[in-house]
C-alpha cells in the first residue's frame, strides 16, 4: 500500500515461508480481545444472529436517534458502534489504530458518512476526507484513506453524466467542481505520502468514477500507486475492464491500484435492470461471481510487479486463494503490491490469521459521529444476522474461543 517505498526492488526475492494461515485458528483471531470484550462481542453477535430482533431493532433504533431520545444514542455507541466503528474521531479512533497495529494489521480509515445530498456537504466530506490524509501522513499505521465519489457529488448529476445528458450551465459548475475535488483528494494523498481507495458504487454512475480515478491514476501512479479504482466481480464486465485498465496503464507508463471487491448493489442492480428493461449487469449467479473473482486475484498476483492491489473480502476461500497463489510463485508475503483488507469488527479470523502469516492485512475503518454512521451500522447488523436461522460463522468461531479459554 503507501508503505511503498519508492526505490525498492519491484521484483521481490523469495524469503522462507512460514505455514498458511489457519482461519480455524481462533486463539490468534481473537487474541486482540481480553475475556470480557470476547464476551461482549458473543451477547452482540448473538443478539445479531436473530433476524426478527435486528429488523426490529433497525426501525426503533433509527427513529430514537432521529427523534433525539436521550438513550439511543448511549445504547447504539455501546453495541454496533464499539463494534464496526473506530470512534467518532479521528482522534478517537487512535486506540483502535494502536490495537490494530499491535497485532500487525494496518488501518485503511473511511469516513462513515452517507448520503449527502448538497454542495456544503460534499465540500464537507472533502474537507473531512482531507484532514484524514494529513492524520494518515503522521500516523505509519494508517497507509490508505477511502473515499467513496457519491460523497463528493451529487448522484443525479453523476447519472446524467454516464447517460451523455446535455448538462445546464449550473450542472457544469457543479461537475467542475467534482473533478477537482476529486483531484484535491489525489493530490494531498501524493503530497503526503498517503494513498486513497475509490470506493464502487451503483453501475449507472460507476463510469464518470471510472473516468475521474484513470485520470488520477494515470497522473500520479509513476513512482508509488496514489490511487486506487474498485473493481466489482459481480459484474459480468469488470474482469476485462480491470485488465483492459491494467494494459492500457503500463503502455502509458503508470500503475494500477486495484481493490476488488464482489459488490455490495446486486438486489438493487437487478430490480433497476427489470423495471427498465436492459439485460442485468449482474452475473446470474454466485458460481460465476466467485470465478470472476478468482481469476481477478489470480491476474493481480501474477502482475505484481506493476499493479498494486487490495483484496477486499470476507470470503475465507478467496483469501486462502490468493495466499496460495503468493507463495506458489514465491512471492513476498509482505511485499506492498499484494494486500488483504476486511471490515472492522468482522471476519477477525481471516485478518489476524493472515497478519499472523506474515501477509499484508488493513482492516476499513469507518470513524464518524454515533448519529452520522446509523446506515452504516444497520448495514453491518442486517449482515451479520442470519437470514436461515444457521448461527453465523463468526459466532461459531466466537463460542468456540469462548470455550477455549473456559469463560
Ligand atoms: C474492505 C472492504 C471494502 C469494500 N468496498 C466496497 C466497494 O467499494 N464497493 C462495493 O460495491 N462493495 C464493497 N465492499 C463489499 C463487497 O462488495 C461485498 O458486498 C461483501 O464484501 C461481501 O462479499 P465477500 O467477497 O466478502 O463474500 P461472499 O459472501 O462470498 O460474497 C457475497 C457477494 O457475492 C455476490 N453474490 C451473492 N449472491 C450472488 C448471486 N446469486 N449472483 C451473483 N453474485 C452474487 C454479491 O456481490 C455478494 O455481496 C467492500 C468489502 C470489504 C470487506
Amino acid at each position: 500500500m503507501a508503505n511503498l517505498d519508492p526505490n525498492m526492488n519491484l521484483q521481490s526475492t523469495p524469503t522462507q515461508q512460514s505455514a498458511i494461515p489457519d482461519f480455524t485458528d481462533t486463539e490468534v483471531a481473537f487474541a486482540h480481545l481480553s475475556d470480557q470484550e470476547l464476551r461482549r462481542m458473543e451477547w452482540l453477535f448473538s443478539l445479531m444472529n436473530k433476524p426478527w430482533l435486528v429488523n426490529t431493532g433497525s426501525f426503533v433504533g433509527l427513529w430514537s436517534v432521529k427523534w433525539n431520545l436521550p438513550f439511543a444514542r448511549s445504547i447504539i455507541r455501546s453495541t454496533l458502534f464499539r463494534q464496526f466503528v473506530g470512534g467518532e474521531s479521528l482522534l478517537k479512533s487512535l486506540p483502535t489504530i494502536e490495537k490494530l497495529a499491535a497485532n500487525n494489521t494496518l488501518t485503511v480509515l473511511d469516513y462513515g458518512v452517507e448520503n449527502k445530498e448538497t454542495e456544503e456537504d460534499f465540500n464537507a466530506t472533502l474537507r473531512e476526507n482531507l484532514r484524514a490524509i494529513e492524520f494518515a501522513s503522521g500516523n505509519d499505521h494508517v497507509p490508505v484513506v477511502s473515499t467513496k465519489i457519491s460523497g463528493l457529488a451529487s448522484n443525479p448529476l453523476l447519472e446524467k453524466i454516464q447517460r451523455g445528458d446535455q448538462l445546464s450551465k449550473s450542472e457544469e459548475d457543479a461537475f467542475k467542481a467534482v473533478v477537482k475535488r476529486v483531484e484535491a483528494l489525489a493530490m494531498a494523498a501524493h503530497e503526503k505520502g498517503v494513498a486513497v481507495f475509490f470506493d464502487a458504487e451503483e453501475s449507472w454512475i460507476q463510469q464518470p468514477i471510472d473516468d475521474m480515478v484513470n485520470t488520477m491514476m494515470k497522473r500520479y501512479n509513476k513512482d508509488r500507486v496514489v490511487v486506487y479504482n474498485t473493481y466489482q466481480l459481480y459484474r459480468h464486465d469488470r474482469l476485462a475492464y480491470m485488465i483492459e485498465t491494467a494494459e492500457k496503464a503500463k503502455a502509458e507508463g503508470w500503475m494500477l491500484g486495484a481493490k476488488i471487491v464482489r459488490g455490495a448493489y446486486m438486489e438493487k442492480e437487478r430490480l433497476r435492470a427489470k423495471e427498465m428493461g436492459y439485460p442485468s449487469p449482474i452475473y446470474p449467479d454466485k458460481p460465476s461471481t466467485d470465478q470472476a473473482y478468482d481469476d481477478a486475484v489470480r491476474f493481480l498476483v501474477e502482475n505484481y510487479t506493476t499493479i498494486a492491489s487490495c483484496n477486499a473480502t470476507h470470503n475465507a476461500k478467496s483469501c486462502m486463494k490468493m495466499a496460495a497463489w503468493i507463495d506458489e510463485l514465491r512471492i513476498d508475503r509482505d511485499h506492498p503490491h499484494l494486500n488483504f483488507s476486511q471490515l472492522y469488527g468482522m471476519s477477525d479470523h481471516l485478518t489476524f490469521n493472515l497478519a499472523n502469516s506474515g501477509y499484508n492485512v488493513a482492516k476499513y475503518v469507518p470513524y464518524g459521529r454515533v448519529e452520522e454512521v446509523i446506515p452504516y451500522l444497520l448495514r453491518r447488523a442486517q449482515e451479520n444476522s442470519s437470514v436461515t436461522g444457521e448461527m453465523s460463522r463468526e459466532l461459531e468461531l466466537i463460542h468456540t474461543e469462548v470455550k477455549r479459554r473456559g469463560l
